[in-house]
């Protein structure tokens, strides 16, 4: 936990967000800003930066089952969705803990921008 971390803060229920699921280990949220009709974070319990930061102690597979079962709450496994962590400033993370984007709704780009 990083006391003036955005998403830390929601994690631990201090900043309300739009919870689609949550878990020991990670908490899915819709996004404030959608750029999808369905547009899901899933973020991790535990507070890094960014994937690259992310050592043995973090739960990469957790993070990735529980976007795949919110993706399903949410009715994308059928027609796709997309998962997308940007990490770094070349790829646009803006907020500094480790999150992933569910996008789905739409047919997506490929490749993207
Ligand atoms: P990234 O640009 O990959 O770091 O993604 C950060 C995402 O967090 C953006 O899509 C923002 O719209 C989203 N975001 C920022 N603040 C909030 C918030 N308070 N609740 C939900 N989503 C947020
Ligand atoms: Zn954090």
């Amino acid at each position: 936990m990083s006391k003036d971390c955005l998403f830390c803060r929601i994690a631990k229920g201090e900043i309300p967000a739009d919870i689609v699921m949550q878990n020991d280990d990670a908490v899915a949220f819709r996004d404030i800003s959608p750029k999808a009709p369905s547009h899901i974070l899933v973020i991790t319990r535990k507070h890094v930066g960014s994937l690259d930061a992310a050592d043995e102690s973090i739960d990469l597979g957790a993070l990735m089952r529980t976007a795949a079962e919110a993706a399903r709450k949410e009715g994308l496994a059928e027609p796709g969705y997309r998962i997308v962590i940007n990490t770094g400033p070349d790829a646009g993370q803006t907020v500094d803990h480790l999150h992933l984007h569910i996008l789905g709704g739409r047919e997506m780009k490929w490749p993207p921008g």
